[in-house]
């Protein structure tokens, strides 16, 4: 599990997304959803930060398109 007090929110690539949903039914907060043009995103406010749709091996998106914002992380432990 990923401490939620390091705000780890995945962040998706919508260059990337093919909009297949695997990350929207995977997610156990229910916190994913498509937009208008069929792009994942998720609603932040929700997020359990449970690292399941960012998983990376292998990865839960077969696009590769989530990941865990580490650089952010790494900044906030300086
Ligand atoms: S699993 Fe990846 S490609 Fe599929 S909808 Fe989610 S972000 Fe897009
Ligand atoms: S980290 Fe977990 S709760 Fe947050 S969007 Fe991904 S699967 Fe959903």
């Amino acid at each position: 599990m990923i401490n939620p007090e390091t705000n780890m929110i995945p962040e998706i690539d919508r260059d990337k997304c093919n909009g297949c949903k695997i990350c929207v039914k995977a997610c156990p907060g229910k916190c994913i959803f498509l937009d208008s043009e069929d792009i994942a995103y998720i609603e932040a406010d929700y997020c359990e930060n449970c690292g399941i749709c960012a998983y990376e091996n292998p990865h839960l998106c077969p696009e590769e398109a989530i990941k865990l914002p580490w650089d952010k992380w790494q900044r906030n432990l300086q």
